[in-house]
C-alpha cells in the first residue's frame, strides 16, 4: 500500500483541502496531559494520504488546524479520542467537535471480542499485520522515516475501520447508544483535566 506522507512544521498549509470526514490521531510525550506534551497532529483524508503537523511548542500556534478540528461541519474519526482530546484542548487550547469513535464503536459492535487495540482492528476489517513497535518511541525530536510510516499508520486505516464498524452497530441496533456515548465525550474528557480520572458511575 503506497502512502502519501508529509511533514508539515508548525500547522497545516493554507491550501490543503482534506474533505468532510477525517481522520485524526495524536502523539505526545506521554500520557499525563500536564506533564506530556502534544508533539504531534497526523490527519488523513481516507485517500491514503497522511499530514503530520510538528508542533513548535514554544507556542503551538496552528490557526488552520485548530480551524479544522473545531468545525463542526467537519467529522474528525479518531480511535480512543479522550487521550487525544484531552491534550489538543490543553495545547493547542480549542474544542474539537463532531467526533467519531473506532474504540468507542469497536466495544459496542464487538462485544465477541476483548481486544479493541488498532492493531487488531486494523488486522480483522483490513486484514494488514501493522508493527506497533515504534507506539513507545520518542516523538519529541527529529522523526525517523520507521516514525513517520508508524504515526501514518494509525489514521490512513479509520475511516474503514469506522464504516465497517457501524455496519455491525446498525445490524446489531447499537447505533443510539454508540451516538449517546458520543455525546458524553467531552465531558469524560473535561473529568480527566479536572483530574477526576476513575469511572465516576462505579460504586
Ligand atoms: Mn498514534
Amino acid at each position: 500500500m503506497n502512502i502519501d506522507i508529509k511533514l508539515h512544521k508548525n500547522d497545516l498549509p493554507d491550501d490543503l483541502e482534506l474533505g468532510n470526514v477525517i481522520a485524526v490521531d495524536g502523539e505526545f510525550m506521554g500520557l499525563n496531559v500536564r506533564r506530556d506534551p502534544l508533539c504531534l497532529i497526523q490527519v488523513s483524508s481516507g485517500k491514503s494520504d497522511a499530514h503530520i503537523v510538528q508542533f513548535d511548542r514554544s507556542n503551538y500556534n496552528a490557526p488552520n488546524l485548530v480551524k479544522i478540528l473545531s468545525d463542526e461541519n467537519v467529522t474528525k474519526i479518531f480511535h480512543y479520542s479522550r487521550a487525544d482530546l484531552a491534550h489538543i484542548k490543553y495545547y493547542l487550547k480549542t474544542e474539537t467537535n463532531n467526533i467519531l469513535d473506532t474504540k468507542i464503536a469497536s466495544k459496542l459492535a464487538r462485544s465477541y471480542s476483548d481486544n479493541h487495540s488498532l492493531k487488531t482492528l486494523i488486522k480483522e476489517f483490513i486484514n494488514i499485520d501493522i508493527s506497533k513497535q515504534f507506539q513507545s518511541s520518542d516523538f519529541g525530536g527529529n522523526l525517523s522515516p520507521q516514525q513517520l510510516k508508524y504515526c501514518s499508520n494509525d489514521v490512513i486505516f479509520l475511516h474503514q475501520i469506522h464504516e465497517e464498524l457501524t455496519k455491525i452497530l446498525e445490524r446489531e441496533n447499537r447505533i443510539k447508544l454508540y451516538k449517546d456515548c458520543l455525546k458524553f465525550l467531552k465531558t469524560r474528557v473535561e473529568l480527566d483535566l479536572a483530574l477526576f480520572r476513575d469511572d465516576i458511575w462505579s460504586h
